[in-house]
């Protein structure tokens, strides 16, 4: 590329918007410009970086036998009302009408779409085990798109789903994503950790993040040093931390995540993250077979996301005889459990469910708890003062220093930005839109669903994040923009200079080397600005005084100093 015919738009200031290093570089570099709240503009220069993203990840995908589809971005709503999901997805789900009144969203995952190509497309036990992935644009309407294209509202999403037959073949399948994945973050050349994560809304079982070690990361990552255990920390910062942890086992059968729309309801109030909230759970209690009342759990949630944890405030509990009418007086309370009202606390979607209360309310049993909607409540829920300790796989709490669950060692605590995510689905989609394979009996079986995401342009924000420095990106040569620059000093001005600039552009060129030429005629200070910020981690300058003795300079973008370089071996530069 030669940099007069390209669009440089680097800017000298971020716009006051920008909070965070990699937002305020990739607009300043002119890789992205912002058209309303999380929905981008990607200029060339950063559309270069996302290709090559895209490259990495499709033949990392196609190399473990995943096959390439492309999915409508507008999906209808019959779709996501046979999964369950129009219900529960909350205001992330962009939805629409056409001009007949019928009802779409835009698509912000695919397992709905995905499980209808399937239950279409798949018939016999001999067309399995197969994998499609797509890389295309999704839709979210988050309650707080922020950070650039690290949590837009529009962005691209690399999404894969496997099926299988039976649950050894998608365990199968589920390492060989993981594995490409692994691949996939070493060579974007980003420092990163999977780690376990709890299934959120999408449900099923056996999931794990990759995530992006910055300091910026939105996520908390417990890990420990001597053995392989890592987690993501959901919830650990925006949740109020529990006084003092007395236990309770409650027999949930459920932990699919209750409530979802009023969480969301309780969060956008807040202005909280949404997936801060519907990633926990928050119980209420209710009189066995009563129906629990809306403002009951939304005063807890509050109480509970402002970690306003006063007792005299937590009259929510309702009692036998009060039925929905209004809240328990705190008197009302002790006088009919003995004891001051506690508080619930959230728990963790992270198998094993535990319910942690402040302490231990005594005489309480066969409760049902959870959501006001049909098959979200939790039944014969009991706790007592003889259940054992929460599970120390519930972080929640954890400090730095505690024992890892794995027993191997101690814990210790980093932020990550969440890159790609693994689950294993089960037949949660399979069965709810009824997609089946016929086994070798020629009876139908429910598929065995895996899906894997990978977040294309957050992982430009992720990587700068981890790269950058005054001057301003320094990209992994990977996914650079352009790999070299050439600097000619006086490209307008010397003939020795262009010719042999533009000889080691060509040579390059011909290798498959990235390069770009900087052919504007500009000063060397305004040049050097222009690529230090857009962040090509090679660069060549070729000038009068070097080309005497046969020599040019090179420097890399990390490199304290430039080093000279026999101009044959600029021409094998990346070779
Ligand atoms: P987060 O916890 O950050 O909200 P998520 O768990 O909701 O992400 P997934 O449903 O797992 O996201 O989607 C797969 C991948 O898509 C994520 O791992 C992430 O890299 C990317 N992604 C999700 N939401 C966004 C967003 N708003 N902007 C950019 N990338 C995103
Ligand atoms: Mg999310
Ligand atoms: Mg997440
Ligand atoms: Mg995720």
């Amino acid at each position: 590329m030669k940099a007069s015919r390209f669009f440089i738009g680097t800017l000298k200031e971020a716009p006051a918007d920008a909070e965070i290093v990699s937002h305020q570089l990739m607009m300043r570099a002119g890789m992205i410009r912002r058209v309303a709240g999380g929905i981008y503009d990607y200029l060339p220069i950063g559309l270069r970086a996302i290709r090559k993203v895209e490259k990495i990840v499709r033949e990392e995908m196609d190399a473990a036998g995943a096959l390439e589809v492309l999915l409508p971005a507008v999906q209808p709503a019959e779709l996501w009302q046979e999964s369950g999901r129009w219900e529960q997805y909350g205001p992330e789900l962009l939805r629409f009408k056409d001009r007949h009144q019928r009802e779409f969203v835009v698509g912000p995952t695919h397992e709905e779409v995905i499980t209808d190509v399937a239950r279409r497309e798949i018939r016999s036990y001999r067309q399995l085990p197969v994998n499609f992935y797509q890389i295309q644009t999704k839709f979210r309407d988050e309650i707080r798109p922020r950070f650039g294209v690290m949590r837009g509202r529009e962005f691209i999403m690399k999404d894969a789903y496997s099926f299988d037959r039976d649950t050894d073949g998608l365990k199968a399948s589920y390492q060989r994503m993981y594995d490409a994945y692994v691949r996939i973050f070493t060579r974007l050349g980003l420092r990163f950790r999977a780690v376990e994560a709890d299934n959120g809304s999408i449900g099923g079982s056996g999931s794990h993040e990759f995530h992006v070690i910055a300091d910026t990361g939105e996520d908390a990552i417990a890990f420990c040093p001597t053995s392989d255990f890592a987690a993501n920390v959901e919830a650990a910062e925006a949740l109020p931390l529990l006084p003092a942890r007395g236990a309770a086992d409650a027999a949930l059968t459920k932990t699919s995540t209750p409530g979802r729309a009023k969480c969301e309801a309780v969060a956008e109030l807040l202005g909280l993250p949404l997936e801060r909230t519907v990633k926990s759970i928050v119980l209420a209690v209710d009189q066995p077979g009563a129906t629990p009342d809306a403002a009951v759990h939304t005063q807890i949630w509050m109480l509970l996301l402002r970690g306003d944890h006063s007792l005299n405030e937590v009259k929510a509990f309702k009692l036998p005889g009060l039925g929905g009418a209004r809240f328990a007086t705190e008197a009302e309370i002790v006088e009919h459990f003995g004891t001051p009202p506690g508080y619930l606390g959230p728990i963790a979607t992270r198998k094993p469910v535990k319910l942690l209360v402040d302490r231990t309310v005594a005489r309480m049993s066969d409760f049902v708890c959870g959501a006001n909607e049909a098959d979200f409540h939790f039944t014969g829920v009991n706790w007592g003062r003889d259940l054992p300790e929460p599970d120390v796989a519930d972080l929640r709490n954890v400090v730095a220093g505690d024992p890892s669950p794995d027993g191997r060692g101690t814990i210790e605590l980093c932020r990550g930005i969440e890159v790609g995510h693994v689950f294993q689905l089960g037949t949660k989609y399979s069965e709810a839109m009824s997609a089946t394979y016929l086994d070798e009996a020629g009876k139908p079986q429910p598929l065995q669903m895996g899906c894997y995401g990978i977040g294309v342009t957050r992982i430009l924000g992720a990587a700068i994040e981890q790269n950058y420095d005054a001057r301003g990106i320094i990209w992994p040569t990977s996914i650079a923009p352009f790999e070299v620059v050439i600097c000619p000093m006086g490209y307008d001005r010397s003939e020795t200079v262009r010719t042999e600039a533009d000889r080691v552009y060509a040579a390059l060129l011909a290798a498959g080397v990235d390069v770009v030429l900087d052919d504007r005629g500009e000063r060397p200070g305004v040049m050097f600005a222009d690529w230090e910020l857009i962040g090509v981690p090679h660069r060549l300058v070729i000038g009068d005084r070097g080309l005497k003795d046969g020599k040019v300079e090179y420097q890399g973008r990390r490199d304290a100093e430039a080093t000279l370089l026999p101009v044959a071996e600029a021409d094998r530069l990346l070779i």
